[in-house]
């Protein structure tokens, strides 16, 4: 029988985002993917962030990069193909691949994920290690080899296989994907698939009971980029789902224009954590970011929907971005009144908590492609506008920029320190903290 070609799934790793996100060992983009190929190859899994971690120094690195080398050339693979996930495996990718070309000519190297799909010109330059970059969803691996192999696949219909993945170590908390797209085009957003699909919701439910049957998890966070956008589905899916009656944790992110106060009555059957894509308490900034056609609206939703999740005791978080291309003093103190006069008074004590981080310049968005638009209009201003090739810390460098230029042509920037003593002081009067933690952490 002819053998199966090998083939090595490498997470490359971050160079230069220390803390930033969340790491998660069980990375359920890497289970996916290995289940995915290990139908067609022999497949073996490196993930160097969970053997070497993130390095925050100098020094560690270049232990990083000896370590991670070394891994990888004590193995033997007629492939190799690379996850750059993000902007943030850039510059890991070129590296181990630079590398292992020049120690293994012969090895033929792909490259896939978020970062090659929206800028596949990063991996084709002159001498460059990669053989194929392969845009979009894993199956269009077939398009670069073996052509024949190539058949039009959802990725989350593939059915995770925690169990021989090599980095599960009985974890209790699963990632999965129960739909992918969404129809929105906030500004920032990285989403590329704008159909929403899903799953059946019977094919749905079986995946859930099925993995809560065979693998015991507490908690199951769900990667859907809006949860449960048509109705008609996500109605059928929560009363399942309640009538499964499994004793987990459920996590996952959508809209409030999406959900209404029947989908709150069934999830309140659940255990469950919900995030809110909110993005920002200034109607004039939920405008610019294309967040909703009427911000006013979607702003007073949102309070209807806290407040009835605060009433039914559902943990939930909403996520506003400051610094935003075309945040201004004004949009500032729309955020900061809307705050003090409606959010305050109306949630605060309840199971809501607000998180918020800096706009983060990110290539492949609408912003990135239009961003003469935005700083014609504002002054927005990236000053490192590509980042992800340089060395040095990204979580800043991907944040150096100017929002927008005021009347006398200097910068605005939100005041933080202001806006975060604001958060903190109302977080911290939010319940069930400690439970909190831990479902935010995604480790239960
Ligand atoms: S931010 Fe959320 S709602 Fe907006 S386009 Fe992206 S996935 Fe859709």
């Amino acid at each position: 029988m002819k053998r199966k070609e090998k083939i090595l799934l490498l997470y490359p790793g971050e160079f230069y985002s220390k803390g930033w996100g969340r790491f998660i060992h069980l990375k359920p983009h890497m289970v996916y993917i290995y289940t995915y190929l290990k139908q067609f190859f022999d497949v073996i899994v490196v993930d160097l962030e969970n053997e070497f971690s993130r390095p925050e120094t100098s020094e560690e690195l270049s232990a990083f990069k000896a370590n991670g080398l070394k891994r990888i050339l004590d193995l033997e693979a007629d492939l190799v193909a690379l996850s750059c996930w993000s902007s943030l495996n850039y510059l890991s990718s070129v590296y181990f691949a630079e590398k292992l070309k020049q120690h293994r000519p012969e090895t033929t190297i792909v490259v896939g994920g978020y970062h090659p799909t929206f800028m596949p010109g990063d991996f084709t330059y002159p001498g460059s290690p990669f053989d194929h970059v392969v845009t979009g969803e894993i199956q269009n691996i077939f398009q670069a080899i073996h052509k024949a192999f190539f058949k039009e696949i959802d990725t989350y219909r593939i059915i995770p296989d925690f169990r021989t993945y090599p980095y599960f170590d009985n974890q209790r908390t699963l990632g999965i994907f129960l739909g992918a797209g969404c129809p929105f085009n906030c500004r920032y957003c990285m989403e590329y698939k704008k159909k929403w699909s899903s799953l059946p919701v019977d094919d749905a439910v079986a995946l859930i009971k099925g993995l809560a049957h065979e693998m015991n998890p507490r908690y199951f966070t769900i990667f859907d980029a809006c949860f449960g956008l048509n109705k008609k589905w996500r109605k059928a899916f929560l009363s399942a789902l309640a009538r499964a009656d499994l004793n987990c944790y459920f996590w996952l992110e959508t809209r409030v224009d999406v959900i209404d106060e029947d989908d709150l009555e069934l999830m309140s059957r659940l255990k469950i954590k919900i995030d809110f894509g909110i993005d920002s308490f200034s109607a004039s900034m939920l405008k610019i970011m294309n967040k909703t056609l009427d911000p006013n609206a979607f702003l007073k939703k949102f309070v209807r929907i806290s407040s009835i999740c605060n009433q039914l005791g559902i943990l939930h978080d909403v996520y506003l971005i400051f610094d935003h291309p075309g945040e201004t003093r004004e949009t500032y103190a729309e955020f900061r009144q809307f705050f003090q006069d409606v959010v305050t008074p109306q949630l605060e004590g309840g199971h809501l908590r607000v998180k918020y981080q800096r706009f983060a310049f990110y290539p492949g968005n609408y912003i990135f492609n239009h961003q003469e638009l935005f700083t014609r209009k504002y002054g927005f201003k990236a000053n490192a506008p590509a980042w992800w090739k340089q060395e040095g810390n990204h979580y800043l460098r991907s944040r150096d920029v100017v929002p927008s230029i005021d009347e006398n042509g200097r910068p605005f920037h939100v005041p933080l320190k202001e806006a975060s003593k604001m958060v903190k002081a109302f977080n911290k009067k939010a319940k069930q903290e400690a439970l909190w933690k831990r479902l935010h952490a995604f480790d239960l």
